[in-house]
């Protein structure tokens, strides 16, 4: 059976399991293992080297979905964004970066690159001439992240990595945002692909992991640079990412065929002003977003109606809770102006378009009739 047919729930369901040749058993038995024999053996099998047997399987499921010659799992996403930077990076180089990514990874580049001696340049726009404009003679990263948060940008992957190829620049995508149900960057050109597995992947809000995808060349330079920084994760919570990416078509589908629903409830909604979802034709990348999305991900956000208070808002809905995290099963919130943008000035945040009054929804597999109702007493409880 060649895996290149298989469709995304086999991959999900079948790709990477270890195989119970002893006992016949229908799931991955988990290896816990720290020590593994050396007489004989031509693979030195140890944690840190990322080979551990349920390592090494889980990473053939998530380079089956991300059309990858091979993958890596990490402790968390930005194990994996550090690592796949110190892979590609030296002393010296220079990264171009989007203008609007994960907090944690502006945070990485600004506190970080410094000590390396490596330089860098956020992007003024998303548009490829903004990319282009950046990159300088010793530039060998260019780094994306579409749909972006919190205003759901996107950006011309492919595109981006025509870019990367005609300078001889590798180029590589955050896409926890889409996951690999909705979006696949390798076929679209991108070199690298990581995940934050917290998210999507995980899908339940209990497994902290990441992940990063590409050719096997480059996953080679990831590697010797992981094997010395460590950031891998325990076989147990290997186990447990498997047993979630089962159902990851399956929710993810589910996720963002309720989200398109909700949007196009909310902008036609009179307490909200404003949708920001790349399946709405109003989306100034809708256009974009259907060329190289197949779905248009679980992730939106919205504008309350200036008379409502955002935080009196998340405090009264009752079913959807307010989280920091995001991408589970059970739908979240959360105040972009009080929680990732909080240590911007107002005039920063007015710049880039994160108001007072918006809110970030991540839409789980909920009734969609629920949630709906659940926004509309939250609505009503504060409005006077
Ligand atoms: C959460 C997140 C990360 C970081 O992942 P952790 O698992 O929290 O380390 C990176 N990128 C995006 C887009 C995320 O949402």
């Amino acid at each position: 059976m060649s895996k290149r047919n298989l469709g995304l729930n086999t991959i999900c369901t079948h790709v990477g399991e270890v195989k119970d040749e002893q006992f016949k058993g229908a799931v991955s038995p988990i290896y816990v293992s720290t020590s593994y024999e050396f007489l004989d053996v031509t693979t030195k099998r140890y944690p840190r080297y990322f080979n551990t047997p349920n390592q090494e399987h889980l990473s053939k499921k998530i380079a089956a979905l991300e059309s990858a010659e091979s993958a890596m799992i990490f402790s968390s996403g930005m194990a994996a964004i550090s690592h796949m930077f110190l892979a590609f990076l030296r002393k010296g180089d220079h990264l171009v970066a989007q203008n609007t990514l994960y907090g944690g990874t502006v945070n990485f580049i600004k506190e970080e690159f410094p000590k390396y001696g490596i330089d860098y340049t956020f992007t003024e726009g998303y548009s490829v001439s903004d990319f282009e404009k950046a990159i300088r003679p010793n530039t060998k990263l260019i780094h994306i992240e579409s749909p972006s948060n919190p205003l759901l940008t996107i950006t011309d992957i492919e595109a981006i990595a025509k870019l990367g190829k005609a300078h001889g620049i590798l180029t590589s995508i955050d896409n926890t945002f889409a996951s690999p149900v909705n979006q696949n960057p390798i076929k679209l050109g991108i070199d690298v692909v990581m995940h934050s597995a917290t998210k999507y992947l995980g899908g339940h809000s209990d497994i902290s992991a990441g992940a990063v995808a590409g050719s096997k060349e480059s996953m080679d330079l990831v590697w010797n640079v992981s094997k010395n920084l460590g950031g891998n994760l325990s076989d147990m919570t290997v186990w447990m990412l498997e047993r979630s990416m089962k159902t990851l078509g399956l929710r993810v589908k589910a996720q963002t065929k309720n989200a398109m629903k909700l949007a196009k409830w909310l902008d036609k909604h009179s307490k909200i002003s404003k949708v920001y979802y790349p399946g709405l034709k109003s989306h100034p990348e809708h256009k974009l977003a259907k060329r190289q999305m197949k779905g248009y991900g679980a992730m939106l956000s919205f504008e309350l109606d200036s008379s409502l208070d955002s935080y009196a808002f998340q405090k009264a809905l009752k079913l959807i809770k307010s989280s920091m995290s995001l991408a589970g099963v059970e739908s979240t919130v959360i105040s972009p102006h009080l929680t990732s943008h909080a240590l911007l000035t107002q005039e920063e945040r007015d710049k880039i378009g994160i108001s007072d009054q918006l809110i970030r929804f991540s839409v789980g597999i909920e009734d969609v009739k629920d949630l709906k109702e659940d926004i509309n007493q939250a609505i009503l409880a504060i409005s006077n």
